[in-house]
């Protein structure tokens, strides 16, 4: 089943691309592996996929011990300043650095691991109370406190809209973070300002966020069915 949905969404995607005239390669799988077990992430693993999403520390740390260091992870959830040691050593790239506490922390921990990581910073585009992440106005400050820290690389931005039903409702959240991704590129606040990421869209909106410019989807009850309540 995992196996057909990852082919499913490869199919989707160089669809969309070709409709928007983006180049498919572009664009990257993140399977939002949480609650799943190891057996399911393996089985994507045997379908070609080798980069996976965990939001939970713990629960990351028991399953990221059973994979070659060939298979990447981001971190995709909130993260508490506490946990950043742990999530220095386990991930390739934290999707959700939002404050210059944090950002430190993480920077700390790198430095004594002697170890460089990649970060995007979550925004809040939808000025959403339930989410996390740094407002639009204060991202550019952000990045700026942010982008002299030894250990971190700032490839880009993420977001994760309001909860709706309608996919489409989405776009403009997408579209806002493209908008200030261009604004603080031109500013020179990336680690790579020729070519950012943009982390946005899961599985009911992906098809949208391909069309406003993500670089990144995080896609996981598409490909890996519904998770278990807890
Ligand atoms: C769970 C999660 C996803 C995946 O959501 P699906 O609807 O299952 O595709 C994507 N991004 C974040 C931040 C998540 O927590």
């Amino acid at each position: 089943m995992i196996s057909q949905n990852l082919h499913k969404i490869k199919e989707q995607l160089l669809a969309i691309t070709k409709k928007c005239g983006r180049n498919p390669e572009e664009i990257r799988v993140v399977a939002v592996s949480k609650r799943f077990p190891v057996s399911a992430i393996q089985e994507a693993i045997r379908s070609g996929q080798a980069l996976f999403g965990e939001n939970y520390i713990q629960e990351a740390q028991l399953k990221i011990a059973a994979f070659d260091k060939d298979i990447d992870f981001h971190f995709i959830g909130h993260l508490q300043s506490n946990k950043a040691k742990i999530a220095a050593q386990l991930f390739t790239m934290i999707e959700t650095i939002d404050s210059e506490k944090l950002a430190i922390s993480l920077n700390k921990h790198l430095e004594k691991l002697d170890k460089s990581l990649n970060i995007l910073i979550q925004v809040n585009t939808g000025l959403d109370g339930k989410k996390n992440g740094v407002t639009p106005a204060n991202a550019e400050d952000l990045l700026k406190k942010i982008s002299g820290l030894s250990q971190l690389r700032v490839k880009g931005l993420m977001t994760m809209p309001p909860w709706t039903s309608n996919a489409e409702d989405a776009r403009p959240y997408f579209r806002d973070l493209r908008l200030l991704g261009d604004d603080l590129k031109k500013k020179n606040l990336f680690f790579d300002n020729n070519s950012i990421e943009l982390s946005m869209g899961m599985s009911q909106d992906f098809h949208i966020a391909i069309e406003e410019g993500a670089t990144l989807i995080r896609v996981g009850t598409a490909i890996f069915g519904q998770r278990m309540k807890i």
